[in-house]
C-alpha cells in the first residue's frame, strides 16, 4: 500500500490537482477494455512533463511501488490494469500533434493523441497514416505503439511498428532516452526500437513519438460480399491473394456477428448470410478499377450470393464503421463480452473458423467471430455473463482450446491485442523456453526492481505484482469498505 508519506512526495512532484485518489477515481481506473480483469490502483497521477515522469521512476525504484501507464484504456489484454501497490499515469492528457513535416513525410505526436483524430488531420493534408485499429476513434497513438496495434488495413500496409521512426521515452530507471529519427535509413546499433514498440508499457513510457506518413491513395473502392457459408468466404480470401491482388482491407464477419451488426447499424445486410467479407482496394484510379472488377468476379466465382459495391465515399465509410462496430454490436447480446485475438497463417483461416464453431457448439458456449481475414487474424468473441461462474469456466476452457489450436496451426495467441495479463499463462505454456527466458532477461535488465507495469506479459521472480488478477466482484467487495482498502488485495 502506498503510505501517506509517499502520497505527500507524489503530490510534491505532480501538484495536488494532478494527484487523484478518491474512491470514484480509483474505481474508474481499475479496469480497461478486458472482460473479467480488474484491480484498484492506489492513486492516479496526471503528469505534465517528462521531468515529473523521470522523478516518478526514481521514486518508484527507491520506494518500490509500481507505475502503470494508461492511454484510453481500450486495451483487450489487461495492459492498463493496476497491480498491487501501484499508481496509474494518465498519458491521454498528452494530446498534441507537435509537427507534421511534409518534406520528410513524418509527424511528431504526443502519446495521448487519439488515433482517429491524427488520421483525419493528416488526411486533410493529403497524407496517410494507415494503422487503423477498430478502436481508432478512442484509442491513443501511445497505446497503439505500446501494443504494436494492427487493425483493418494491416494486410496491405502493415501494423503500427512499420510507421514508428523514433521516440522519446522515460526508462524504468528514470533516464530519458531518444531513439531513431527522420532518416529513411538508420542502422546505428541494435534495433532496440522494435524491442520497445509492442512492449505493452512494461519497458518504457513513450512521451513523444515520430511517425512515418505516406501519400494518400488517390482512389478506393469498397465492397460487401455475402456468402451462404464461411468456407466460401475463406476460399475467396485465398483466391484474391492468389490473383496477386493486395486489398487494403479484407475483413470478415460470421453469421452471429452479421445479425448483431445489422440490428445495431441497419445497413440492409441479409441476416441469414453465413458470412460477409468487407473488401477495399485503393491506389491509382486505373489500378483500383482493374482490381475492383477482378475482385467482384472472384467473389462471384467463389460462390458469393451477392456482391455489393459502395456507391460513394459516404456509403464506404458507413460500411467500414459498421465493421468497426462489431464489438459494440455483439456486446449488446449478453452482459459480458470477451473479445479474443488469434492469428493463423492465412491458408489456415477456414480450419480455424471451423474449429472455433465446433468447439463453441460442443461446449454450448456462444461465440461470434469477426476479424482481419486477409491477415489470418480472427477475433472469436465470447458472449457470456461473468456472474455465471460455471459458464465462465466453460468459456475459459473453450478459449484455452482455441489458443492451443492456433499455435498448432503455426499461428499465434495474439495478432494485435498483446499478451498483458489475459494471455500471460498461455504465452508461458505454449512457447518455447529460450524465448520466454529471453523475455524475462530483457525485463530484468531494463527494470531490475520491476516497477513498470509488473506482472504483464511474463512473470519475473521475485514478483512484486502481488496476487493477480482480481475479479470485478472482488473489487466491488473491497470498495464497499474504502476505509479499509487493504481488503482490495488478498
Ligand atoms: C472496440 C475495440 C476494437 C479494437 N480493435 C483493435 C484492432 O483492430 N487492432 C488492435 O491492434 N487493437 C484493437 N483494439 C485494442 C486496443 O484498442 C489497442 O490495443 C490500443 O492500442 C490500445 O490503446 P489505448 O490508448 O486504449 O491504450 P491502453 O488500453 O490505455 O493501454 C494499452 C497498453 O499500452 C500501455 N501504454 C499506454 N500508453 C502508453 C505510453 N504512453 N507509454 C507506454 N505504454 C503505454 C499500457 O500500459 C497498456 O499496457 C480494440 C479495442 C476495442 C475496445
Amino acid at each position: 500500500m502506498i503510505t501517506e508519506a509517499l502520497k505527500k512526495k507524489l503530490k510534491e512532484i505532480f501538484g495536488e490537482s494532478n494527484f487523484l485518489d478518491s474512491p470514484e477515481h480509483r474505481i474508474a481506473y481499475s479496469y480497461d477494455g478486458t472482460a473479467l480483469l480488474g484491480a484498484l490502483p492506489d492513486a492516479i497521477l496526471i503528469p505534465t512533463n517528462v521531468e515529473q515522469l523521470s522523478r516518478l521512476m526514481k521514486l518508484a525504484n527507491e520506494e518500490r511501488f509500481a507505475v502503470i501507464p494508461r492511454g484510453s484504456g481500450t486495451g483487450l489484454s489487461g495492459g492498463s490494469i493496476p497491480s498491487e501497490n501501484s499508481v496509474i499515469i494518465l498519458m491521454n492528457k498528452w494530446d498534441k500533434i507537435i509537427q507534421i513535416d511534409p518534406d520528410n513525410l513524418t509527424a511528431w505526436v504526443e502519446p495521448g493523441v487519439i488515433t482517429g483524430r491524427f488520421q483525419s488531420q493528416v488526411e486533410s493534408m493529403k497524407f496517410f497514416y494507415p494503422p487503423d485499429p477498430g478502436s481508432s476513434q478512442i484509442c491513443t497513438i501511445g497505446g497503439n505503439v505500446a501494443e504494436n496495434a494492427g487493425g483493418l488495413r494491416g494486410l496491405k500496409y502493415g501494423v503500427t511498428k512499420n510507421y514508428v521512426l523514433g521516440f522519446e521515452a522515460v526508462m524504468p530507471n528514470g533516464d530519458v532516452m531518444h531513439i531513431g529519427g527522420k532518416n529513411t535509413k538508420d542502422v546505428a546499433g541494435y534495433n532496440l526500437k522494435d524491442v520497445l514498440v509492442g512492449s505493452e508499457g512494461t519497458l518504457c513510457v513513450f512521451t513523444k513519438i515520430l511517425l512515418k506518413l505516406i501519400p494518400i491513395p488517390s482512389a478506393s473502392k469498397t465492397f460487401l460480399a455475402f456468402y451462404d457459408s464461411i468456407g466460401r468466404a475463406a476460399e475467396t480470401v485465398s483466391a484474391i491473394i492468389s490473383a496477386r491482388i493486395m486489398p487494403a482491407m479484407l475483413e470478415f464477419l460470421d453469421n452471429p456477428t452479421i445479425r448483431a451488426v445489422e440490428d445495431f447499424s441497419h445497413l440492409g445486410m441479409d441476416k441469414n448470410s453465413g458470412a460477409v467479407l468487407l473488401i477495399e482496394v485503393d491506389g491509382p484510379r486505373a489500378v483500383v478499377d482493374e482490381d475492383a472488377s477482378a475482385i467482384a468476379q472472384i467473389c462471384k466465382s467463389a460462390g458469393a450470393v451477392t456482391v455489393r459495391a459502395a456507391t460513394d465515399n459516404a456509403e464506404a465509410a458507413r460500411l467500414k464503421a459498421a465493421r468497426k462496430s462489431a464489438f459494440a454490436a455483439l456486446a449488446r447480446i449478453r452482459p459480458t463480452t470477451i473479445l479474443e485475438d488469434v492469428t493463423v497463417p492465412r491458408s489456415e483461416v477456414p480450419v480455424m473458423v471451423d474449429f472455433i464453431n465446433e468447439t463453441a457448439k460442443k461446449h454450448a458456449v456462444q461465440i461470434g467471430t469477426f476479424g482481419h481475414a486477409g491477415d489470418g487474424n480472427l477475433h472469436p468473441t465470447g458472449l457470456t455473463d461473468e456472474r455465471d461462474k460455471k459458464e465462465i469456466e466453460k468459456v475459459k476452457e473453450v478459449f484455452r482450446k482455441l489458443f492451443a489450436k492456433a499455435v498448432e496451426l503455426g499461428g499465434t495467441i495474439t495478432g494485435e491485442h498483446g499478451v498483458g495479463l489475459a494471455k500471460k499463462a498461455f504465452l508461458e505454456e505454449l512457447y518455447d523456453s529460450p524465448y520466454i527466458e529471453l523475455l524475462k532477461t530483457t525485463k530484468r535488465m531494463l527494470d531490475p526492481n520491476l516497477i513498470l507495469n509488473p506482472g504483464k506479459i511474463i512473470s519475473v521472480e521475485p514478483r512484486c505484482e502481488g496476487a493477480l488478477p482480481r475479479s470485478r466482484e472482488q473489487i466491488e467487495k473491497a470498495t464497499r469498505n474504502m476505509d479499509n482498502p487493504s481488503e482490495a488485495y488478498f
